[in-house]
């Protein structure tokens, strides 16, 4: 699952919550942050092949600290903590339930993962490997990205009474996430190497997290103005 991730950021914040959209993008994402960084530490092991399911050249075969049940559940638990203890210093609203929110958003990559991913997720350390293998069907795999992504930013849309102008800028932004989705499902390139990988994840997600800022940045003012 790559874009699809992004569905929960976009349907898990609400005017009330408040929790910011590109904290949400960050946490939808927390579990690849970690795997790319100890791929590029060389603690997590990544083969980067060819064919290897119809929709990605991911071999991720020992990825227990940042992919495994358990990892996931406690990783959750310290963004949630995490989230908790910045909202009590800088007086979030609903900071309880706000940074239960991240919680879930950090483990739904779990679960979304579970669906695409071929048997390569561990329960915990490295066994019990399990995932549908969702990445083997290409076609199903890209009409599931992108049909929940829609979903997610349709369901933004309509809980946040956001500006004309923020509404159009989500848009282009999720259409062009269905481009990067596009590009990764179906335009052939080279496998890069497992650390030039994890660069590029770090890049591209740092990338929409900073467009995730700048999209709730716009039109603030114009709302706030308004009587
Ligand atoms: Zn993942």
């Amino acid at each position: 699952m790559f874009v699809g991730h992004y569905s929960i950021a976009f349907a898990a914040k609400t005017e009330r919550n408040r929790v910011p959209l590109w904290v949400l993008f960050v946490a939808v994402q927390f579990l690849d942050y970690i795997w790319a960084t100890l791929v590029l530490l060389g603690i997590e092991k990544l083969r980067v092949i060819k064919g290897f399911t119809a929709g990605s050249m991911l071999d991720s075969y020992f990825h227990p600290y940042s992919h495994s049940l358990i990892a996931a559940v406690a990783w959750s638990g310290v963004a949630a903590l995490a989230y908790g203890t910045f909202c009590s210093r800088h007086g979030c609203q609903y900071r309880k339930s706000a940074a239960l929110i991240v919680g879930l958003a950090v483990f739904s990559h779990w679960i979304l993962d579970l669906i695409a991913h071929p048997r390569d997720l561990p329960i915990y350390d490295n066994t019990w490997k399990v995932g549908f293998g969702l990445w083997n069907y290409r076609d199903p795999e890209f009409a599931l990205e992108i049909a929940v992504l829609a979903g997610g930013i349709i369901l933004y849309l309509a809980r946040n009474a956001t500006a004309a102008i923020r509404r159009k800028a989500v848009i282009v932004f999720g259409i062009a996430l269905v481009v990067v989705q596009i590009g990764d499902t179906y335009v052939p390139r080279t496998p890069l190497t497992d650390k030039a990988t994890a660069i590029g994840v770090w890049i591209f997600y740092t990338l929409f997290v900073l467009i995730a800022f700048v999209v709730e940045k716009i039109g603030r003012r114009r709302q706030i103005d308004l009587p």
